[in-house]
C-alpha cells in the first residue's frame, strides 16, 4: 500500500485535513441555493439571505450503540451522538421568514464536526437527485 502525504506533510489521518473538511462542510451548507431566499424588501437588489444557520437545530442525545436509536430502556443508552435538523425558508403570511424542519436532512454523528460533514453529504446527494 502506498501512502500518501497530504499537504500537511501527514500520512494517513490528519487533524488539520478533518478540520478543513469540516470548515467546508459547514460554508457548503451555509451558502447553498437550497436554504437561500430572497428578502422580499430587497428584492430590487435580487439579494438572497441563507437560513441554514437560522434553521439548525442540535441536540446532544444518548443512544443504544447496537441500532444508534433511544431506546425506551434507558440502561441501553450509553453512546453520545451530536443530532442534527434543519431546513428550507418560506415566508410566512404576515412576511416573516420561517424555516421547515426537513426530515429528509436529519442526520447525526458522534462529533459535531461529523454531524456537520454527515449533513453536507446529504445536502450535496439531494442536489443530484433533484437535478436528475
Ligand atoms: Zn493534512
Amino acid at each position: 500500500m502506498e501512502w500518501i502525504k497530504c499537504k500537511h506533510g501527514n500520512f494517513g489521518e490528519c487533524e488539520e485535513c478533518d478540520q478543513e473538511e469540516f470548515y467546508e462542510a459547514w460554508w457548503y451548507l451555509n451558502e447553498h441555493p437550497s436554504f437561500n431566499f430572497k428578502i422580499p424588501f430587497l428584492t430590487g437588489d435580487n439579494f438572497e439571505f441563507n437560513y441554514f444557520n437560522d434553521s439548525l437545530v442540535i441536540d446532544v442525545v444518548k443512544v443504544d450503540p447496537g441500532t444508534l436509536e433511544i431506546e425506551d430502556d434507558e440502561t441501553k443508552n450509553t453512546k453520545v451522538q451530536i443530532w442534527l435538523e434543519c431546513g428550507e425558508p418560506f415566508e410566512e403570511k404576515d412576511g416573516s421568514i420561517q424555516t421547515y424542519h426537513n426530515t429528509d436532512y436529519d442526520t447525526g454523528g458522534d462529533t459535531f464536526e461529523e454531524a456537520v460533514i454527515n449533513l453536507a453529504e446529504i445536502v450535496k446527494n439531494k442536489t443530484k437527485e433533484e437535478k436528475k
